[in-house]
This record gives structure tokens, sequence and C-alpha cells, in this order.
């Protein structure tokens, strides 16, 4: 697999940063996980409009218009001459010194790394996945806000680590006011006689591009959706719950902390929107080859 950094393309082994790099020294920096279906880049604008905006937020000045981004991604796809995978692209603040202080990084880097994914296995997507509400809370929006996707996913990993030692496969972050922001690296809906209930972005979510397209796909079936403030008693009480992410793509909430949802089984709106995503990623999305 050949790797982008700073408009060259390595291979593995020698795709390498500096140890001075304040992505590596402070978590200082921003990213992007991308999927592409059957030779097409699914919501390509969406992800680097909100790398854009991940970048404005932290004040740090992509050293590459929104273009060039999407071109030298298109690029690194092709130059793995792969049709189905992952891209993830990262910009730290880039090479200074021991300093927290980025005033000596002058350039920041720019990173590109397509590769195959590691989704659930196919059985988790009949049979729903075990989930915990996790004691880690969600990182709160004065401190750093989680509508930035910052390379500081510190708060998220001891949070899965946390879900993961429980026997769970993924876990709900609460917000420290103690409502459902939503998990470790998905966003969570949850159907409750016939409404859609997701957490407003407020209550500590990242914007989700998968959240959005099941609220645009929502809207095409008639379903009605509240984006409100959740507990997880809201979670408990649904008729289906489901998570949505770039990875995970759709897929059913079937136990929370011991309760089962619903009747255990991933439900039938929960099944529609599995069937209609994946209709939607194998037929729209950027070419990557003509
Ligand atoms: N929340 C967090 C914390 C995430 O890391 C992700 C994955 N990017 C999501 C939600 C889902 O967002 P998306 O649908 O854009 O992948």
């Amino acid at each position: 697999m050949k790797i982008y950094i700073d408009g060259t393309f390595y291979p593995e082994a020698d795709a390498k940063i500096s140890v001075f790099d304040h992505g590596l020294l402070y978590g200082d920096g921003i990213f992007e996980g991308i999927r592409f279906y059957n030779g097409r880049v699914f919501r390509l604008e969406e992800h680097l409009d909100r790398l854009f905006d991940s970048a404005r937020a932290i004040n740090l000045a992509i050293p590459m218009t929104k273009q060039e981004l999407t071109e030298a991604t298109l690029n690194t796809i092709r130059t793995n001459e792969l049709r189905d995978g992952y891209v993830r692209l990262i910009i730290t603040r880039g090479v200074g010194n021991l300093g927290l202080s980025p005033d000596r990084c002058n350039k920041p880097t720019v990173i590109i790394i397509s590769g195959a994914i590691a989704l659930y296995p196919e059985e988790m997507y009949e049979i729903g996945l075990n989930v915990i509400t996790c004691s880690t809370r969600r990182i709160a929006p004065a401190a750093l806000s989680p509508t930035v996707k910052s390379l500081n996913y510190l708060n998220n990993v001891i949070a899965k680590i946390e879900a993961n030692q429980a026997g769970a496969a993924e876990g709900i972050m609460l917000n420290e006011q103690g409502f459902v922001a939503e998990c470790t690296g998905d966003n969570v809906f949850a159907l409750k006689r016939g409404t859609l209930l997701t957490p407003t972005i407020a209550s500590g979510a990242l914007r989700g591009i998968t959240r959005e397209v099941v609220i645009e796909m929502a809207a095409d079936m008639g379903i009605p959706l509240r984006e409100m403030q959740m507990t997880t008693y809201d979670l408990y009480t649904a008729d289906e719950c489901f998570l949505t992410g770039t990875a995970a793509e759709v897929i059913a909430m079937v136990r929370l902390d011991g309760r089962t949802i619903g009747d255990g089984k991933p439900g039938e709106v929960t099944r529609k929107f599995v069937e209609r995503f994946r209709v939607l990623t194998q037929s729209s999305g950027t070419a990557i080859y003509e």
C-alpha cells in the first residue's frame, strides 16, 4: 500500500513522520474517515467540508484547497488500485519543538492512507450489537467540541476499552449532564412508536455523515424524526435502536446495559435503513476512475 505524505507517495515501511510532529506530541490535528464503494467515494464533499470546519475550529490552515485535497484523495485510491475500501485523511499541526505552542510548526502535515476496512463481521449485522453505557463521559463542548474530529481521541479510546472489557462491541457515551451524546465511534438512533429519535449535536455528538444520510433517508421514507436531548431511558424503552458510522454503516443495537431492546433482534425499520444505505453506497458517490 502506498501512503501519501505531503504530496509524495511512500511504501508503507517508509511512510514516516517526525517525532516532533505535534500530531504525535499533542494530538494536535484533525482527521476524516471516508469509505468508497464500487469505485465511488461516498459523500466525499461532505467529509471534506467537515474536515475544513474542524481545521477552522482549531485554528489550523490546511495547506491545500478543497479541490487539491479531493484530487490527492482520489489519487491515493487510484495509486493503490482500489475500488472498495476506506481512506483516512489526517492533517497534523506539523513539525515543531517540544513546546505546546504551535508557533514553531510552520507547515501542517497532510497524510492520506487508504486500505481495506475491518468491519464488524456480517453476523453482527444479522444479530445486532450488545452495548453498554460507559462511565467515561463525552468530553465537554467547552473543553473541546466533540464536533471537531480531532486527533485527540483519548476520550473515545478510554470509553471503547471500557466497553470492550465489559464484553460489549460499542459503548454509549453520556455528556456531563447525563444525556446521551453518541457512541465511541458512532452516532445512535432509537425508534419509538414510529418516530425516529437521535441526540442533538449540542448533546455532544459528532455531526456524523452517516447520521445525516439516515436523517435524509427517514424523510424519504416518511418516518418522523426528532433530534432531542435523550437519556438511556429512551434507548432502553425503544422499539428499535441502531448505530451509524462510516465504518459500521447502519447496525442494530439489540442489548444495552443488560436490557433487551425491542424483541432483541434487529428491527424491521432498522433493516430497511441497513438495506437502503447499502443501495445508496453502491450507487452514488464521486467516481474514482473516470
Ligand atoms: N461519532 C464519533 C465520535 C466518530 O468518531 C464517528 C466516526 N467518524 C461517528 C460518530 C460517526 O460519524 P460518520 O458517520 O461521519 O462516520
